[in-house]
């Protein structure tokens, strides 16, 4: 006997991590380079000596600190055990099987392999030819069946940033009964004072009465806690308390939740490194035109390199380089940015590129 396991399961790709190679250079993953502050390594420290308890499954300190950050109710936060549980909340929040969702592609990886897993059906919509979010093809992409619609904004892995007219222009013609999330897990590193901050846009719909925007937040890229899982969405008060209901008892792990609270306590530091991080894309992405390569224009951590074809030799060049790039072979290779002489070794082994 064999146990019979869902059939539409079998045709689902696995979700592919950033390879860590040993004595390699890591730029696969959007992590921060630089390792987690002495006071946030302390605070989990200490709590480590209580792990034989269960975590608060509620998060009741984090998830008010959240909402006095925010200027939200603590009711309108939800953590998750990294905010790509909570894009699986949210779909298993919205949608059955008889329900679709819309996004854009190529964006999150996580998304369509979540999507299949829950069972709901799914929409790409293409990018423009400029790499960014197609709205108004999002927008025609929206039938009565569409339950959620994923905003990423700045784009992964393109990078790309919406402006704040366009996602209310978008927001103001989706259906009110479709949910709009805006996935904003590089958030932090946007310096364009046009890319709006979610949560301030999300509070002026729902005080225009459309409560069908929630926005998604993580601690694991600029927060640099990638290791511990912890993120949150911020929506309705119905919303909120529907992605509880669907809430894995304790996802979210006790050294998670007092690392969360120490890292909002280091806040400044931590923002003064995405500051350098932002000057160094900045920097990189310079030295890459310089070199002849197309590189969008980015509000992220990282590069996108549209390479399309040449994009599986330039992987293996870059881990001949000790180098280790995010590659989506066919389509182009995502960097992320690292500290100056990371950055150095990638710009080195990207301008011997010949392929
Ligand atoms: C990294 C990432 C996330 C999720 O990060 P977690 O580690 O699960 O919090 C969510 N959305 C996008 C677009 C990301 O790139």
């Amino acid at each position: 006997m064999t146990v019979r396991t869902r059939a539409d399961l079998s045709a689902l790709p696995s979700y592919v991590p950033g390879k860590t190679i040993p004595g390699a250079i890591k730029l696969a993953s959007n992590e921060v380079s630089a390792g987690p502050l002495p006071s946030v390594v302390r605070a989990i420290a200490d709590a480590a000596t209580a792990v034989n308890r269960y975590p608060d499954t509620a998060a009741t300190d984090l998830v008010a600190r959240l909402g006095d950050k925010l200027g939200v109710p603590a009711g309108q936060v939800a953590v998750g055990c990294g905010s790509v549980t909570l894009c699986q909340q949210l779909v298993q929040a919205t949608c059955t099987q008889a329900d679709e969702v819309v996004f854009p592609w190529r964006s999150f990886e996580a998304y369509p392999i979540i999507t299949a897993v829950v069972g709901a059906g799914q929409t790409r919509v293409p990018l423009t030819a400029g790499h960014g979010l197609d709205l108004d093809a999002m927008l025609a992409a929206i039938t009565p069946k569409t339950r959620l619609v994923f905003v990423c904004n700045p784009n992964n892995p393109t990078g790309t940033a919406l402006r704040r007219a366009e996602i209310e222009r978008f927001i103001e013609q989706v259906p009110a009964e479709t949910l709009v999330v805006l996935d904003e897990a590089y958030k932090e590193f946007v310096d364009d004072p046009d890319v709006p901050d979610g949560v301030e846009l999300a509070k002026a719909q729902w005080a225009a009465g459309r409560d069908n925007v929630a926005v998604l937040r993580t601690f694991s890229k600029a927060y640099g806690l990638a290791g511990l899982r912890v993120g949150y969405a911020v929506g309705s008060p119905e919303l909120a308390e529907t992605l509880r209901k669907v809430y894995v008892p304790f996802s979210v792990n006790a050294l998670a939740q007092v690392a969360a609270l120490a890292s909002l306590d280091a806040e400044d530091e931590l923002m003064v490194r995405c500051r350098a991080i932002v000057a160094e894309r900045g920097r990189v992405r310079a030295e890459l035109l310089a070199a002849g390569f197309e590189v969008p224009v980015t509000q992220a951590n990282f590069v996108w390199l549209p390479l399309g074809e040449r994009t599986a030799a330039f992987n293996e060049h870059c881990l001949e380089h000790k180098v280790v790039v995010r590659a989506f072979v066919g389509d182009g290779a995502r960097v992320t940015i690292g500290e100056p002489e990371e950055n150095d070794a990638f710009l080195a082994a990207a301008r011997t590129f010949t392929g």
